[in-house]
């Protein structure tokens, strides 16, 4: 989707710390980091919002490339938290799904 900042990153068209990558799937650094991990996973495919999904075989390269980051970065034992914010009251930002992948700190919960 032209507008799209995560649509770029895809597509090479602006830079990004890139941590891994699937045929449907690509994870890289949030560039303001919440925790010492902080990547984001997305699918390849231009989706706005966990509203807008149709077919949910999409998310599961998504869930399936988290899992991958969360082992490499080393998080199985200590643990880590899968999120993906969805619209206005979740705070999301940017409008392609992103499952933000958390941990290397105790994280606290409830979330604000
Ligand atoms: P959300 O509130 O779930 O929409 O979160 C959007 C996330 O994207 C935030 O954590 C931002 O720091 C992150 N972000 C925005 N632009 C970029 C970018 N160009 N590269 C990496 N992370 C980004
Ligand atoms: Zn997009």
């Amino acid at each position: 989707m032209a507008d799209c900042i995560f649509c770029k990153i895809v597509e090479g068209k602006i830079p990004a710390a890139k941590i891994a990558e699937s045929d449907h799937a690509l994870a890289f650094a949030d560039i303001n980091p919440a925790a010492p991990v902080h990547a984001l996973v997305i699918p390849k495919q231009h989706i706005a919002t966990l509203n807008d999904v149709n077919d949910w075989a999409v998310m599961a390269p998504v869930f399936e490339l988290a899992a991958r980051v969360a082992r490499e970065k080393g998080l199985v034992q200590s643990g880590w938290r899968a999120v993906i914010n969805t619209g206005r009251d979740a705070n999301q930002l940017v409008f392609h799904i992103h499952l933000h992948v958390l941990g290397g700190r105790q994280l606290s919960w409830p979330p604000g």
